[in-house]
Order: C-alpha cells, then structure tokens, then sequence
C-alpha cells in the first residue's frame, strides 16, 4: 500500500496526475523589478461574453492589480463576417458590471488606441510589408479552389490538411506577372526556422516544430484583413503588451507567434496560458451554451461579487483551499497567482489511475481503487475514486494520502 501511495505523491511534487506546481524559478520570470506591466483581455466579438472570457478577462485583472500595471480591453474583430451586433458594447458592459473594468478599452480610449483591431489594419499592412521586404513573407495567389482541393486530397489519404508552400518559390518575374492579374494575393509568413523554446508561466517549457507539420500561414488575407496570428503580435507590440494571459488553446501556436517576433525584431512579451473552463464531461464551453452568458447571471439577480468568486476558485489549482491556512501557505506557488489549473477530468484521472496499477505486480485495480477509496474516504463504498479525487482537488487528496502514510 505504501508503495502505490508513494508513487502516487511522488516526494517533492505534486502526483503527475494532479497538476505541476510552479517552481520558485518559474514564478521569479513573471516580472522584473520595475518594469510596466501590461497585460489585456481581447476577445472577438462574436458573442456575449460568457464565464469562460469573464475568466481570463479576471486573470488578467487580477495580474495588472498585482502589479500596478495597466489592464486593456482589445476587440478583436478582424473577422467581420462573424461579427454579433452588441457584442462589443456587451463586452464592455459586462466587465463593467463584475467589477473588473478595463484601464484602457475601446469606450475609455488611452494611449495605445485604437482598440478596435479593424481599426489598426494601417499597422498590419505595414508588418506585413516589412515581412515581404525581408523575405520572411511572401504572395500566395493560390485560389480557394486549389486550396480546398489541397484540403480534400490530403483527407482522402488520411492527413492533415497543410498548405504545401507552393508560392514561397515564385522568382520575383512571376510575382510581377501574377500581381498583373491578381493585385491584392494574400501574404504568407515563411514557416522554416527552428522555433525557438519559451518558458510559459504556467506550463513551463515548451517547444512547437510547427514548420515541420503545418504549412505556411496566411498573416494578411487578400482583403486587407490580418489573421489572429499577425495581428495579435503586432497589437502586443504596439500596445506594449509584457505579459500575454490568454487561454490554453494558443499554446501551440505560440511557437508561430515567437518566429514573426523574431522576423519583426521586437522582443517578444512573456507568455501565461490559462487552462479553459470545462464542462463536467471535459468538453469546451461553448457560445452557444446560453445559460452562460453573464447578463443571464446579472438579469437573475446574480452578485458579481458571488460571480467572480467561483471563477477565481474554478479549476484555479491555487495552492490553498478557499479558506486557506496562511501559515502553511507556499509563496513560491503565490507570486504569479497563477498554476495549472487540474484540468483533469474523471477520465484522464482513471486512465492514469490505471497505469498506476498496472505498474503494481500482482495487484489487481479493483483492489487498488478500494484502497485509495478508504484512504481518501474512509468508506468502504461511495462515488468513484476518480470523481472524489477531481472534488477534493490535489492538495487534499495529496494531505489524506500523507495523512495514511505518516499513520
Ligand atoms: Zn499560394
């Protein structure tokens, strides 16, 4: 029993399943002293702002207090054909209404304005002209017809889609023919250096080869509009963005984002990607789900206050619980305020519950999840051991697990 208990503790961190900690390391990268922190929220107007925006607009509040930066509200609406009409101002309102108001934001304006990307394209275009003068973008006049072509072959023989890269080897003869005939192509970015490795403050190390698995991407589209991955860096840089608190679903692409960084000659901010709000069976939260739309809340007679503190606590992964003792409480988790959140839904817990047993010779699961249902509960029956684990959260199921061993 000792043994399948201390490998599930794995002395000095936090049992695999349950989350990695943020090292002292880690947390000492969130800021230097006295630099300017500005960190935004710049959701697309494409809807009403849910509990999954209202999340990362908090955390990103939350950072700015913490440090006595700057919080901005960027509206991302470059994609003018999903546009909702009052989102925007809904947005606004919201953040407004829960107490977390931007410091700068399309209606309060400031210094780094305007925040309407659709207003910005100015400065798009002249990234991505920089980009082509360098070489390290090039005119694509591919039509969307051999570009849904390139799609359907590569799913009929079971592969990813992935532009081939075709127009990156026009001489510059043919650009000038082409540009003849097709006067606005769309500009893709070079996809082929290494990608260089980032320290995230939540995730820690990672590196992405996306060259090697995706093809070129558009940055400008042929109608002047650019694409989240080209005006997401230029916005960062022009607003003096030093921290980018964003959601998890960016991670990947942030090796794309460091490459145009590095092709722009701007040094890159810091990047904190934050775990998404899940449903109960571990899908997205979506738009479309209604009922989670904040003036559902604030129309029921929600307070915002009530609001807010069940998303801090939501899936946080804070170190301590809701009513934290301070005397035991690690700083050196503290200083970002932020680590993963435990992400974990029953699912992922059983099948790494499983590989635990199956490391155990001779033991059989069943009698596995018996044990740990009587060191977690003190109950012979009750819920499944997965589901009491992802209730307790990992600081308690790692206190009982101790608890039993020092026993
Ligand atoms: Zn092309």
């Amino acid at each position: 029993m000792a043994v399948l208990l201390r490998r599930l503790l794995q002395p000095g961190r936090p049992p695999a399943a349950l989350g990695r900690s943020l090292g002292q390391r880690e947390a000492d990268l969130c800021t230097e002293p006295g630099a300017t922190v500005r960190v935004r929220f710049a959701p697309s107007p494409t809807g009403f702002l849910h509990l999954g925006g209202l999340r990362t607009a908090l955390y990103n509040y939350i950072f700015a207090k913490k440090h006595g930066g700057t919080f901005i509200l960027r509206l991302e609406d470059t994609d003018q054909t999903r546009l909702v009409p009052g989102a925007a101002e809904n947005i606004e309102d919201m953040l407004e209404w829960a107490g977390i108001p931007p410091d700068e934001s399309p209606r309060r304006g400031g210094p780094a304005g305007p925040y309407l990307q659709s207003q910005r394209l100015e400065l798009y275009a002249q990234a991505a002209d920089a980009l082509v003068r360098t070489g390290a973008a090039y005119p694509c006049f591919c039509s969307p017809q051999r570009l849904e072509l390139l799609k359907k072959e590569a799913l009929r023989n079971r592969q990813t889609p992935r532009y081939d890269n075709r127009c990156r080897n026009l001489s510059q003869r043919q650009v000038a023919q082409k540009l003849a005939s097709d006067p606005k192509p769309a500009i893709r970015f070079r996809l082929d250096e290494e990608a260089p490795a980032f320290q995230d403050l939540v995730y820690g190390w990672n590196r992405h080869e996306v060259a090697s698995v995706e093809g070129d991407p558009v940055v400008l589209k042929s109608d002047g509009f650019p694409t989240y991955h080209l005006a997401c860096v230029v916005d960062d840089h022009h607003m003096g963005v030093s921290h980018v608190l964003r959601g998890s679903e960016w991670l990947v692409s942030t090796a794309k984002h460091l490459l145009l960084y590095r092709a722009l000659g701007w040094p890159p901010p810091r990047f904190a990607h934050l775990p998404l709000l899940v449903n109960a069976d571990g899908s997205k939260l979506s738009k479309r789900q209604g009922d989670l739309f904040l003036e559902r809340f604030a129309a029921a007679g929600f307070l915002p206050d009530a609001l807010l503190d069940m998303i801090t606590n939501c899936g946080s992964g804070f170190a301590g619980t809701r009513s934290p003792d301070r005397s035991r409480r690690d700083h050196s988790r503290e200083a970002p305020g932020l680590r993963p959140a435990t992400n974990l839904t029953q699912d992922t817990l059983n099948a790494k519950l499983k590989k635990v047993s199956e490391g155990l010779d001779g033991t059989k699961h069943s009698h596995v999840m018996k044990l740990l249902r009587v060191v977690l509960s003190g109950q012979l029956q009750g819920p499944p051991v997965a589901e009491m684990m992802v209730s307790l959260g990992p600081n308690e199921v790692r206190e009982r697990i101790q608890k039993v061993l020092c026993s």
